[in-house]
């Protein structure tokens, strides 16, 4: 597996008192290096795209914006909390380019199907004319693109595990049915959209998937989503390519939601996309680094991602879904006594014609 990372990234900054902020990915970066994970993970330096590249999702005029504001230097906000400095233009460049990295490697030249790509500013709340939320250009959307019009990728699926809806993906997307969007978050919660009604249009229809949970959801709705929602909607799908708009603001731990998953709760997720993944598309999984803002929960969960996406001994045992429901041990007593967003979960089935 790649681990794609720079101590470029750690030179984009928010202003002081930011929970967006380079300790976060020191943090990672030190607990991957001290991980027993380390000696599977082959470590690589993205590459700057080009301007043209971030043409693929965002429109000229705003990436002159952050061009601009980044060559005078000094701090500069797109909204309340999204800030640029004088290092975020390439940071951002760069963040977009270890995406494509890890894509030119996973699905050309390299040896392994996966990528962990570590960097800052995240992306899933980037629309095309305007950052915010914390995020410049958006990292997942553009490597989907990229995946596109490189390596003739026809189907791909993003999948957004962030506490927050990824508002600037879903709309990247919306009218598109050859990317799947799904997301897992928090609702109500900012940005405010995500609704379970929210599924795609035109020919995009039916190919947006959002699972608002409650505050206090915790890991039971996650799994069960998995396997009975999300996993056979791929199927039914057949993506070439995975990306995982991966946001660990979703932890327990973490202030910026109230949300409860844990760090075994990542490893179960991507334990389950990872097999997933090798039965549908090779095992091709592109991992992209969102929130997350408690930084030892944090770390710890990436730590636990790449974890599980080295586990090839229990993911080649886990053939479909069936399998994967009984690994994790998920009959109809865990579904009725442990899941706490029945309701929605009911509506989703009904909209996506899963009865
Ligand atoms: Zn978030």
């Amino acid at each position: 597996m790649y681990f794609i990372y720079d101590d470029y990234y750690l030179k984009h900054e928010n202003g002081p008192g930011h929970p967006e902020n380079p300790e976060r990915l020191k943090c990672i970066k030190q607990a991957v290096d001290g991980s027993r994970a380390v000696d599977r993970l082959k470590y690589i330096a993205p590459f700057k795209a080009e301007e043209k590249q971030i043409e693929m999702a965002h429109d000229c005029a705003y990436i002159k914006t952050i061009k601009n504001l980044s060559l005078k230097g000094g701090q500069y906000f797109l909204d309340m909390d999204t800030g640029v400095n004088q290092h975020t233009y390439n940071s951002a460049l760069l963040a977009a380019g270890g995406c494509f990295k890890g894509l030119d490697l996973i699905l050309g030249a390299g040896v392994s199907s996966k990528f962990f790509l570590a960097c800052r500013p995240p992306g899933h709340h980037a629309f095309p004319s305007r950052g915010s939320g914390f995020c410049i250009f958006n990292n997942a959307a553009l490597g989907a693109k990229y995946a596109r019009e490189k390596f003739g990728m026809k189907k791909i699926a993003i999948v957004d595990f962030d506490a927050h809806h990824g508002n600037g993906t879903q709309e990247i997307f919306y009218g598109d049915g050859n990317v799947f969007y799904i997301s897992f978050h928090q609702h109500p919660h900012y940005p405010g959209t995500g609704g379970p009604d929210e599924t795609g249009y035109g020919k995009g229809r039916g190919f947006n998937l959002n699972l608002p949970f409650m505050p206090g959801t915790k890991e039971p709705d996650y799994i069960v989503s998995l396997i009975d929602i999300i996993l056979p909607l791929l199927e039914r799908f057949g993506p070439e390519l995975i990306i995982v708009s991966a946001g660990y603001d979703s932890h327990l731990l973490d202030s910026m939601s109230s949300l409860g998953l844990v760090e075994g709760s990542y490893w179960k997720i991507m334990l389950a996309l990872s097999a997933f993944s090798k039965w549908v598309c090779n095992g091709r999984l592109g991992i992209v680094l969102e929130g997350g803002y408690d930084c030892g929960s944090t770390a710890d969960s990436v730590v636990s991602t790449i974890s599980a996406c080295l586990e090839d001994s229990i993911t080649m045992k886990i053939k479909n879904i069936d399998d994967m429901e009984s690994y994790f041990e998920v009959g109809n007593d865990y579904r009725r006594d442990r899941v706490q967003n029945h309701l929605m979960l009911d509506e989703l089935k009904k909209n996506f014609d899963l009865d």
